[in-house]
């Protein structure tokens, strides 16, 4: 039988600004396999967040944010398979980026094996290249590989923004779920996408260095 639990309140910015220079965007696999009604994972939430995420990159694109597209990427026999079924096999039409957020030359594409974006690829290393300390999450799956990149960004101390009409779920209590850990256990930011600005002056002075002392 089904139990029920309240979902305790958890905050959501109505405005947060981002300084151009120390923020990434990363946008979590939205693929053809996940955002495609006959893809092999299909999202019904996810078509749904492709103008939100359009909205973020176009911000991004117009300020210079650095981009990372996270591409799932599996091959024959993947232990993933008996989870889930077979789903982004490298080099097929499900595994591709959709049409509609197609990454510009400029932009990373990040194939990673694994919920979590840091685990087993170059991903740190790329931000911390570039002094990226912020990360706006987007994408889908809310509660798996954007939770879970969230999560690894958060333990490695990057500040977590994630705006939450930019992502779904399979399921209204996973995305509650992990709405409520990135909120209560990283002190992630969630906000909406119209609440985000790039104000590079404001964000620099929120992202000072440690106060004397610290070190
Ligand atoms: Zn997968």
């Amino acid at each position: 039988m089904a139990r029920v639990v309240e979902v305790p309140d958890y905050p959501v910015a109505s405005h947060v600004a981002i300084d151009p220079a120390r923020t990434a965007l990363i946008v979590v696999d939205m693929q053809n396999d996940f955002v495609e009604p006959q893809g092999a994972l299909f999202v019904p939430d996810a078509p749904a967040t492709v103008p939100r995420i359009q909205q973020l990159l176009a911000l991004a694109r117009a300020h210079g944010l650095f981009t990372v597209f996270t591409q799932d990427t599996h091959y024959p026999g993947d232990p993933e398979f008996p989870i889930w079924g077979e789903h982004c096999l490298a080099g097929t039409w499900g595994w591709q980026i959709v049409d509609a957020l197609a990454p510009q030359s400029t932009e990373l594409v990040l194939p990673k094996r694994r919920y979590d974006a840091f685990y087993g690829t170059p991903l740190d290393h790329e931000l911390r290249l570039r002094g990226i300390t912020h990360l706006v999450i987007c994408g889908t799956v809310a509660s798996i590989c954007v939770h879970y990149t969230a999560a690894s960004a958060a333990l490695r101390w990057y500040q977590v923004i994630i705006p939450v009409d930019a992502t779904s779920a399979l399921h209204p209590f996973d995305l509650e779920a992990a709405n409520r850990q990135t909120a209560f256990l990283f002190r992630g930011i969630l906000t909406t996408v119209d609440a985000i600005t790039v104000e590079p002056a404001a964000a620099a002075a929120a992202a000072t260095q440690p106060a004397e002392g610290a070190r």
